[in-house]
């Protein structure tokens, strides 16, 4: 769902919040800081007040300004695009109840994109970095066909139920956000990639291009950037266990590292017509 056509649901009490949101006009342009004085009734959020603000964008000082721009779709949770910072903490614009983020008073709630994305506009930013990591880690099952290929193998309940939880994934972007080791221009690919490449190892299918995202979280950028802040995980919207993943492909990764070495040398020695 466009933003532009989204339909604000009826306020039902004289409630008022004042939102002050950061405006910009693209990846280089100046920002600023726009306030809105908004009526929201029981159960609104963040969402649901930007599109009371986008029916009507005049400022608390009375200036009439272009539109708000944000991303959202879904507004449940499973799209992943309105994380944004709501108050300096990001988390998704769906799920942020007004009444649980102000308390009591008249409050103020602050709104800006992502810091570690370019921003689009507004409260928009381009999510491509995020896109990019999947790439480099294969976080895919490779098919040879789209005809009919039965039943997959079977897995264990134990794998199933990890891999439910690793698969519902939103690519939300609140993980790379948190992670101090992820600056705007940098290429760490971040949790939720490695968290990925987890998943579609553990696939009985996956597993047969289990190598090639291994070595996709080698070298620079990759899972050893990581310096285990443990941001990710206390800021996932689907409470994924960003942490465990990470160690698990580390000892992936590493038992890689070692397999290479003795492959390598064993290469050599074959090279060389050494012993062995
Ligand atoms: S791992 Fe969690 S925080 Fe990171 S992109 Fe996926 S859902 Fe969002």
């Amino acid at each position: 769902m466009d933003s532009a056509t989204a339909q604000a649901p009826v306020s039902t009490t004289t409630k008022h919040v004042t939102f002050r949101i950061w405006r910009q006009n693209g990846p280089d342009g100046a920002g600023h800081f726009d306030e809105f004085r908004v009526a929201y009734g029981k159960g609104a959020n963040v969402v649901s007040c930007l599109m009371e603000i986008q029916r009507n964008p005049v400022t608390t000082s009375g200036q009439k300004v272009a539109p708000v721009i944000w991303d959202a779709a879904c507004l449940e949770e499973v799209c992943g695009s309105c994380a944004m910072n709501i108050n300096g903490r990001v988390r998704m614009a769906c799920s942020a109840l007004i009444d649980r983020i102000i308390g009591d008073g008249e409050p103020i709630i602050t709104l800006e994109p992502m810091k570690k994305f370019p921003v689009t506009r507004d409260l928009a930013v381009n999510r491509d970095r995020m896109f990019d990591a999947l790439k480099r880690v294969k976080a895919w099952i490779n098919i040879d066909g789209t005809h009919n290929l039965g039943p997959g193998p079977r897995q264990s309940q134990g794998d199933h139920s990890v891999m439910y939880k690793l698969s519902t994934c939103i690519t939300c972007g609140s993980c790379l956000e948190a992670c101090p080791q992820v600056t705007i221009d940098n290429g760490f690919i971040g949790a939720a990639a490695i968290s990925q490449a987890r998943l579609f190892n553990m696939n009985p299918t996956g597993k047969m291009n289990a190598e090639e995202r291994v070595r996709g979280l080698m070298g620079p950028g990759g899972i050893q950037d990581c310096g285990k802040a443990q941001n990710c995980v206390k800021v996932c919207p689907k409470e994924i266990p960003l942490t465990t993943s990470i160690a698990v492909m580390n000892r992936e990764v590493t038992k890689q590292i070692v397999k290479d070495i003795f492959f390598d040398q064993g290469d050599e020695k074959k090279s060389t017509g050494g012993p062995g």
